[in-house]
């Protein structure tokens, strides 16, 4: 099988394989002696990133080469991410905690004169609602009154109604007496 090296990753030959030139990059002999230069790179990459190999311990010797370069370029790009993201975690941390600092610093004038732009906003509102709420009374009011007055009006009416009816009535039995007496007048023989 030593006629037909294969990469020892993904296990193509010089040709068939995505990671261009074979080379022996440790100690290690036989089946496991090649490598493609670009899947070293990338497992050297990782993660986790491996510097030596696993079976003989040496460090792997990196090739000049177009996949050495590459390796180089992961190898720089991890490292960068690697920095760079807890760089960035502090550095959002740090401007959140100036942003506390300059609004604990904004002085207590300032939050006092904001404290009191709230509560004359809320007096102002507290006012209105109880304006609103006068009018709304007074016309309430008003109607109570209209209403009172309608009724009394109609009892009024209704009384002079009554009173009519009455003196109807007297009228009417005054004229039936009439009509009596002047009945019992002309009917009394002499
Ligand atoms: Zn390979
Ligand atoms: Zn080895």
């Amino acid at each position: 099988m030593s006629g037909r090296a294969t990469c020892r990753i993904c296990w193509g030959t010089a040709s068939s394989g995505p990671g261009g030139r074979l080379v022996a990059p440790c100690r290690c002999t036989g089946s496991v002696r090649h490598v493609h230069e670009g899947c070293l790179a990338q497992w050297r990459v990782g993660p986790p990133a491996r510097t030596h190999c696993e079976i003989c311990h040496t460090r792997f010797r990196m090739p000049a080469g177009p996949g050495a370069l590459l390796a180089g370029a992961a190898q720089a790009a991890w490292c960068v991410v690697r920095l760079v993201w807890p760089a960035a975690l502090l550095a959002a941390a740090a401007w959140q905690g100036v942003q506390w600092g300059a609004r604990a610093a904004v002085g207590p004038e300032q939050r006092q004169r904001e404290r009191e732009r709230l509560r004359e906003d809320r007096a102002q509102q507290r006012r209105q609602r109880q304006c609103v709420a006068r009018q709304r009374w007074q016309q309430k009011r008003r109607e109570w009154q209209r209403r009172q007055q309608e009724r009394r009006l109609q009892q009024n009416r209704q009384e002079q109604q009554q009173d009519m009816d009455a003196v109807g009535a007297v009228k009417l039995a005054w004229a039936a007496t009439q009509v009596l007496l002047a009945a019992g007048k002309a009917g009394r023989p002499r």
